[in-house]
């Protein structure tokens, strides 16, 4: 399938307040947020007409603003409005959503405090994060190059733009060893997250997951737990090191854009798909659909 570049398409993107075709939504190359990675952004999904979880993204994405010291221009009544705008506007009722908020021009160097704050927002159809085939077998992963840092060394709780250079090289690697993905340690040496996701693993029908206290707590995350907990499922969040993993029989990824994705490898351990994972695969495609009501 040919590649339709991200710049060359359709549509409408939200900028700013106002609704600009797809290809004039541009940005100047002296922009700070290019140079210096001061912006946030969130990702999305719209499932069915509703975005899951719309207004816990808008809070993150002002959050993550707040965490790299400026402040949104809109409430979070208006950004949540707008991203339905953006489907409703592109014809989408299924889609990922992204939205983005950078510094402009103003001002290039580290100082950066006249600078003007622009918003964008910009929805897809995107399916599937991993392809159907490889969620059904579980992903492969190996280990990532690059350790989530300390929270003394970065905001670990932003979803800033800066945050993600580890993982996009880690993720580079790891596609070109023949893996899906990578799996990061912490600074600690503890299992974090994958390069876009957080992790969960059985073992005897408990499921065990990392403690988010450097990296993100992501909202997928959050819904998972509730959601295993309601169904009697134990969730412990602790400190879990890389030679554990020889116990656990089931590994899981979650995130906006992986969903629930079973993995079956991750460096020299493996897992198999099976009922947590699945179950939990099932119950989470129902709920954002909204087919299951949580308790
Ligand atoms: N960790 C990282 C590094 C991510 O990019 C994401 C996706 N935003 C997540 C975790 C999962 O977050 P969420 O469930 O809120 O999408």
């Amino acid at each position: 399938m040919a590649l339709v570049p991200f710049d060359d398409r359709d549509g409408w993107i939200w900028l700013d307040g106002q609704f600009v075709a797809w290809r004039d939504a541009k940005v100047h190359v002296l922009t700070h947020g290019l140079h210096y990675a001061s912006a946030v952004f969130e990702g999305e999904r719209m499932y069915g007409g509703e975005i899951f979880e719309l207004t816990a993204h808008t809070q993150r994405l002002f959050n993550s603003a707040e965490l790299l010291d400026f402040e949104i221009p809109f409430t979070v009544a208006e950004i949540d409005q707008a991203c339905r705008d953006t489907c409703a506007r592109n014809g989408l009722t299924d889609a990922y959503v992204r939205p983005i908020a950078w510094r402009g021009s103003e001002m290039i160097g580290v100082s950066a405090q006249d600078t003007k704050i622009h918003v964008a927002i910009a929805v897809w159809d995107w399916p599937s994060y991993f392809s159907p085939a490889e969620r059904a077998k579980g992903v492969r992963m190996c280990w990532a190059k690059y350790k989530r840092p300390s929270p003394e060394t970065e905001p670990v709780h932003a979803k800033a733009t800066g945050l993600y250079m580890i993982c996009t090289i880690s993720k580079h690697a790891a596609e070109k060893a023949g893996y899906t993905d990578a799996m990061m340690l912490d600074y600690r040496g503890y299992i974090a997250e994958s390069t876009g996701s957080n992790v969960f693993f059985v073992q005897d029908g408990v499921i065990h997951s990392p403690t988010p206290d450097c990296f993100l707590n992501g909202i997928t995350r959050q819904t998972v737990i509730k959601l295993a907990r309601d169904k009697g499922l134990t969730v412990v969040e602790r400190h879990i090191k890389p030679e554990e993993l020889a116990g656990f029989t089931e590994c899981f990824v979650v995130g906006t854009a992986a969903e629930v994705t079973p993995v079956s490898q991750i460096g020299e351990y493996n897992f198999k798909p099976d009922a947590i994972s699945l179950g939990l695969m099932d119950d989470y495609a129902r709920l954002v659909r909204r087919e299951l009501v949580a308790a």
